[in-house]
């Protein structure tokens, strides 16, 4: 109990009696800490042997094409996960998503509404990079599914943002036209985690930059994500 709550009571009248081998408050929120820090070292030591495994991954036949597979990058404890297609050809060369004129746009949209690339998770439904930037096949996707799920449950996102058509039906399952998921606030949910966390859909950078006058929707979409994650909409 705090030694204030104590001053109120006593003032009161109320006599507490406090077990003197309960634990201060001091010494609770340190022990928490300690434990909070332990488990998102823990996610983090784990998406490291994650990401060891998807280099390794033979699972689909774009093991044959790519340069290096791109796992994913940022804070392994985010609130907000950025799921994205695939890698183009910038990406399969630096192994890194969101790299190039489309990654510096996402970078702009995140700085809009306060996030720095740095904290947030940017991953991508398929690590290895579809020849030619092909759509992803489904048997690529369905291969390919489990380590973004793994990725989802290490980092344990408060919200998602999906980047597009493919990311967004890919991951929520789901065939409507992206121009009518925007707007809807849905929500990502893994029976075997116990996960469910909202998701916003919004186009892809990459899309943007070729339809400039869509960054207005874009816009809209990401105050929405901002009013979702504070828990106002
Ligand atoms: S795309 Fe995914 S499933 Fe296919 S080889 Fe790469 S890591 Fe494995």
């Amino acid at each position: 109990m705090q030694p204030t709550q104590l001053q109120y009571l006593k003032a009161l009248g109320i006599d507490v009696w406090v077990d003197r081998n309960m634990p201060s408050l001091e010494s609770a929120v340190e022990n928490q800490s300690i434990l909070n820090e332990s488990a998102e070292q823990a996610a983090s030591s784990k998406l490291r042997t994650l990401e060891k495994q998807v280099a390794k991954c033979t699972a689909c036949v774009l093991h044959e094409s790519r340069t290096q597979t791109v796992y994913g990058v940022g804070n392994a404890n985010a609130d907000w996960l950025i799921i994205g297609e695939a890698p183009g050809a910038e990406e399969d060369k630096q192994g890194e998503p969101f790299v190039g004129l489309a990654g510096e746009l996402l970078n702009a949209m995140l700085l809009a509404i306060g996030l720095k690339r740095e904290q947030v998770f940017i991953a991508n439904i398929l690590k290895c990079r579809p020849p030619n930037n092909r759509d992803p096949r489904l048997e690529e996707a369905q291969a390919c599914e489990n380590f973004l799920k793994k990725q989802i449950t290490l980092i344990k996102p408060k919200i998602i943002l999906c980047v597009g058509r493919i990311a967004a039906q890919n991951l929520l399952k789901d065939e409507t036209p992206i121009g009518k998921m925007r707007g809807q606030r849905y929500v990502y949910a893994d029976t075997d985690t116990d996960t469910n966390i909202p998701v916003v859909v919004t186009y892809h950078p990459a899309y943007l930059l070729r339809s400039p006058k869509e960054k207005r929707k874009s816009w809209e979409d990401l105050k929405m994500a901002v009013k979702i994650f504070n828990g106002e909409s």
